[in-house]
């Protein structure tokens, strides 16, 4: 799989109009080949596998938040980076997970090919299936190489989308709640 993605690859280069034998080419093939599986390794990890049982009984029932996590994606449009933060908050019912587990979900569903608006729905699906939470917030922004680099050349523009699922898609106060303890991030 590697050796093909490897020989994709050097044609890319070809097609590109550069030699790929030249010296600082000549192992460009693979090295890309192992970036590119390594930025798309989300395809091989499922849900079961990496929460690995790290959720806990607890009676809190407030809401629980964690900033600032940070998220490299490539999107699936342009085959370009798409690079930001992600704030996770949900409403525990009988059991909260743990810390890590919220990198980790994140990082599933970016180590994909994505667009923006998918992947901050996955990450609310996921923690809402894991926790089986009351509500769950995610706020995804996020800078895109292929806004930036290419077509429009916006390099100061960055794109926030956000799902809300269960009490905190219903409930004001709550929905308030949660954007509140997001202030200070993203410009909101
Ligand atoms: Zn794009």
């Amino acid at each position: 799989m590697l050796d093909k993605l490897a020989e994709h690859y050097r044609a890319i280069i070809e097609g590109l109009g550069e030699d790929a034998n030249r010296e600082g080419l000549v192992d460009t093939p693979m090295r890309a080949a192992k970036a590119m599986q390594f930025l798309c390794k989300g395809y091989d990890q499922d849900l079961e596998t990496i929460v690995n049982g790290a959720v806990f009984e607890s009676d809190t029932d407030e809401m629980v938040m964690v900033k600032d996590i940070e998220l490299y994606s490539m999107c699936e449009h342009h085959m370009l980076p798409f690079i930001g933060r992600c704030h996770i908050a949900y409403l525990p019912r009988g059991k909260v997970l743990g810390l890590s587990k919220f990198a980790r979900i994140v990082d599933m569903y970016a180590r994909r090919m994505q667009i923006q608006e998918n992947l901050t729905k996955q990450i609310a699906e996921a923690v809402q299936s894991v926790t089986n939470a009351r509500g769950v917030g995610v706020i995804v922004e996020a800078r895109h190489m292929c806004m930036m680099m290419r077509g429009v050349e916006k390099q100061n523009s960055s794109m926030v989308s956000s799902v809300m699922l269960g009490s905190m898609r219903n409930d004001m106060a709550t929905r308030a709640e949660f954007l509140n303890l997001a202030k200070g991030h993203f410009g909101l």
